[in-house]
């Protein structure tokens, strides 16, 4: 048995549902939870530690359990049956995290795209695509990406995404000029005019204020838009 074939990722959970945000929303979805971040460790006690550590402002208002406690590990093999039998008919999936480019390798999409399945990630984009998801010379990169960062625009190790998610109020788009050239939907479809660029209100305590700012960022930067988030409306986990 080759050394990927032993492979095991870590995972939190693994869950039916539809996507909520971007250009996917609406849409049938198999998400997958990884366990770990490099962000923040995932418990309370060192939030601040580790804002101040990695200089990022998301350890504070995070609100993602990606922590090991309950999760499971799984063969890429596993991992494809137990997505399948939560999924059913489903054969789009969402790899998140955490930081799910900390585990997630071409193995993986590999199996993935045996089943069938269309692959979309959701990534700090602290991590490069091509060191993630190049086995034996050959890239497998996930079929959509799409990038929420977290630390500043020349820190990022990301080649291109396909959307691009900025949290409101800490993250705007004056801050991301770099990143926004990454883009590659708008360069690959020109045509479709595809909404690439999104700007996410923070959900807590700073919600109103996060609204607000976000609006007035989508009224000064009009190739973004404001993102709703349609599975908290429609109440589905
Ligand atoms: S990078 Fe994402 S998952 Fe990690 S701590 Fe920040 S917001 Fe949470």
């Amino acid at each position: 048995m080759g050394l990927t074939q032993m492979r095991k990722y870590r995972i939190k959970e693994i869950w039916k549902t539809l996507q909520g945000e971007g250009v996917m929303a609406g849409r049938a979805a198999v998400f997958v939870r990884f366990v770990g971040c490099n962000m923040w460790s995932g418990y309370e006690q060192d939030r601040n530690t580790d804002a101040r550590r990695n200089k990022a402002a998301c350890p504070i208002w995070c609100d993602t359990d990606f922590t090991k406690e309950n999760s499971h590990f799984y063969t890429a093999e596993a991992l494809v049956n137990e997505m399948c039998r939560i999924g059913g008919k489903i054969r789009f999936c969402v790899l998140t995290g955490g930081e799910p480019l900390l585990q997630a390798d071409a193995a993986l999409i590999q199996a993935l795209h045996q089943e069938h399945f269309e692959v979309a990630i959701e990534t700090n984009g602290t991590l490069s695509l091509k060191d993630t998801f190049t086995i034996n010379d050959q890239l497998y990169p996930p079929d959509w990406i799409v990038c929420s960062p977290k630390l500043p625009d020349e820190q990022l190790r990301i080649e291109y995404c396909d959307e691009l998610k900025l949290v409101v109020p800490d993250y705007l788009p004056a801050q991301y000029p770099l990143l926004a050239e990454r883009i590659r939907t708008t360069k690959l479809r020109p045509a479709l005019h595809l909404p690439t660029c999104w700007l996410q209100p923070e959900d807590g305590t700073r919600k109103e204020a996060a609204q607000y700012l976000a609006i007035q960022a989508a009224l000064e930067h009009p190739t973004w838009r404001v993102s709703v988030q349609t599975h908290k409306i429609l109440d589905i986990p």
